[in-house]
């Protein structure tokens, strides 16, 4: 068995979503919105399939024009049974830091959520591993279930994060160069610690760099992640799957 714990299937994406689902078998996903409007589709998409469980919340990046009412609204959805975590939430400095402040307010707005409701918490941060590792550790997140999706950053903040409990999503970055910085950060880190993810429609692993992103490439991470630790790749769905169940709290049985 096998997670793709991250991915987007959104219809606007891909010509035909319920094809690609069915490509991963019985296999789980965990689809995440970032905005009002797809929320609402990653909770139809629980509701017509059993493989697939969801997060929702309000990315760092689409940000504008958020009200109250949408905050409340995610409140009440984030209640449904098969809605396991808040995010993608966090901090992207990428594109520049105007709108810092602004990040920061809804980023720890929706910690505190997460927290109120005992929901997963789902982290984007791209250039912005300090004020995210001190927004974390200041609201003692060590009691929470949380994931840092695509882990770009160094295997030193790798050790700090997971040293305050959070999981780290490994996604198709691995395969681009052979000694690139995440894959040092598998090599290092306990695969107790790490998560598959694909992060579809993006981030293609290679060989099928230039096409679409879908979820079954999650084993081609897998293998990756074989490859460098070193591990049967069995040995690696077995774990990612195990601390992906617990860290979304998923009601399912790993086999
Ligand atoms: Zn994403």
């Amino acid at each position: 068995m096998m997670i793709d714990t991250h991915c987007h299937l959104l219809r606007e994406d891909y010509e035909n979503v319920d094809e690609i689902i069915s490509h991963m078998g019985n296999n789980i996903m965990i689809v995440c919105g970032t905005n009002p409007k797809n929320n609402l589709e990653v909770i139809e998409l629980c509701e017509r399939y059993p493989n697939i469980y969801g997060t929702i919340g309000f990315y760092p990046g689409e940000l504008e024009g958020l009200t109250e009412k949408d905050f409340k609204l995610l409140e009440e959805q984030l209640q449904l049974p098969k809605i396991v975590g808040i995010g993608e939430i966090g901090l992207d400095y990428h594109y520049g830091q105007d709108n810092k402040s602004e990040q920061k307010k809804w980023f720890e707005k929706q910690i505190e959520l997460a927290q109120k409701l005992d929901k997963t918490i789902v982290i984007h941060s791209r250039d912005a591993a300090e004020d995210t590792y001190e927004i974390l550790k200041q609201h003692h997140i060590e009691n929470n279930r949380v994931v840092m999706h695509c882990y770009s950053y160094s295997v030193e903040m790798a050790k700090k994060f997971t040293a305050l409990g959070v999981m780290l999503g490994v996604g198709g970055v691995v395969t681009f160069h052979p000694d690139n910085t995440l894959s040092r950060v598998v090599k290092e880190i306990d695969i107790d610690h790490l998560l598959l993810e694909t992060d579809s429609p993006y981030l293609t692993p290679k060989p099928y760099r230039g096409h679409k992103n879908e979820p079954k490439n999650v084993e081609i991470v897998a293998e990756k992640i074989s490859e460098i630790k070193g591990i049967s790749k069995e040995k690696v769905l077995f774990s990612t799957t195990s601390n992906a169940v617990r860290q979304f709290d998923l009601d399912i049985k790993v086999c």
